[in-house]
């Protein structure tokens, strides 16, 4: 696949070009980045560390309507993807493209989610190289990403300082590349060696880590351990470690029905939340922080890598940026790997 270059000052036409698809970008949203659609250049945020809220919410939004129904009617109005048509994420990091193929494995496992799936189809994923780790606590070099990793992405930009290296990397990629193709150049001799350079040296400055070759098989060990009741004192419930984690995907789906008419909606849920395993008749398996705790880093470190290979953890960061008492999934690790 071609590897060419991309000037920081046609950054904008190029832009301007991919607002033809559902253009979606790094944008700044009350004080805060996320990702959202664009249908200006200038509302591009490319400049920035990594988004508050992950840009899994493209594939899988918040809440969504899965069909509407009518009293008396047996037929269902589904909902049809193909209609918010074909879509670009700009800028991704790459922890967040791999949290997607993370994900992936749910959404296809017993049963094939169409309304995610298409989406996936749907989506090309241009990533930004993390030449610099965007936080202190990045670790996604201890859980099988990079700072410059191409895992599931169909390009890969990386900032030279006067413009981006671009990589393709997939056949959907190449088509994007060719789309934009009149803003691009010839990659200059030397760059992919600078573009190697920098990665190397991006993953030397990813500042925390952990060693993770034992931890699945650890926890089941640990069930009773008083581990759990002291790692999760300070807990307030308040999901927020869930709800910004690129590769959380709990989800609830409700009716909600006004007279005649109703929806069937789906919308993310939060296993740290009490009511997410509150029985109908009473009983709640998860009667407390301390077994939500428990559950939320079993499920990350050994039941989702049991199941599929691999640890449902990108090390974004995010869930200990933004704890808002600071509870640090690394420093929970940490005593899973010291018990
Ligand atoms: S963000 Fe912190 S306080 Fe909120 S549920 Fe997660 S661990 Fe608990
Ligand atoms: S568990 Fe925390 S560090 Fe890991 S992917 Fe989720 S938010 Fe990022």
């Amino acid at each position: 696949m071609a590897v060419k270059k991309l000037n920081k000052d046609k950054v904008k036409e190029a832009l301007q070009e991919l607002t033809k698809f559902r253009l979606i970008a790094p944008a700044k949203s009350d004080e805060v980045v996320v990702f959202k659609q664009i249908s200006d250049p200038e509302e591009a945020f490319l400049d920035y560390g990594n988004s508050t809220v992950p840009p899994k919410k493209v594939v899988f939004p918040q809440t969504e309507t899965l069909f509407r129904f009518q009293r008396g009617n047996p037929e269902l109005r589904e909902k049809n993807v193909e209609e918010e048509g074909t879509t670009v994420i700009f800028g991704l990091r790459p922890c967040d493209a791999r949290a997607m193929s993370i994900v992936d494995n749910l959404f296809s496992w017993d049963y094939e989610d169409p309304y995610y799936l298409k989406r996936r189809e749907l989506t090309t994923l241009v990533g930004m190289g993390c030449v610099n780790p965007p936080s202190v606590n990045c670790f996604c070099t201890s859980v099988g990403g990079e700072p410059c990793g191409t895992e599931n992405l169909d390009i890969l930009l990386i900032d030279l300082g006067e413009g981006y290296l671009v990589r393709e990397l997939t056949e959907k990629g190449k088509k994007l590349a060719e789309t934009i193709g009149s803003f691009l150049e010839d990659a200059p001799g030397g760059s992919e060696a600078k573009a190697e350079e920098l990665s190397g040296s991006a993953k030397e400055a990813v500042s925390r880590s952990i060693d993770t070759s034992g931890i699945e098989a650890k926890l089941p060990t640990l069930w009773e351990s008083p581990l759990w009741k002291e790692v999760s004192a300070a807990c307030l419930g308040c999901g927020i470690c869930t709800y910004l984690c690129p590769t959380c995907h709990c989800f609830d789906i409700q009716d909600e029905v006004e007279g005649a008419e109703g929806r069937r909606c789906r919308m993310w849920d939060s296993c740290m939340f009490r009511a997410h395993t509150l029985h109908a008749s009473g009983p709640n398996p998860r009667p407390a922080r301390k077994e939500r705790t428990r559950n939320r880093i079993n499920h990350k470190y050994s039941y989702f890598p049991g199941k599929f290979g691999v640890i449902a953890c990108v090390g974004c960061g995010r869930c200990i940026n933004l704890c808002p008492v600071n509870i640090d999934i690394l420093e929970i690790l940490g005593k899973v790997v010291e018990a």
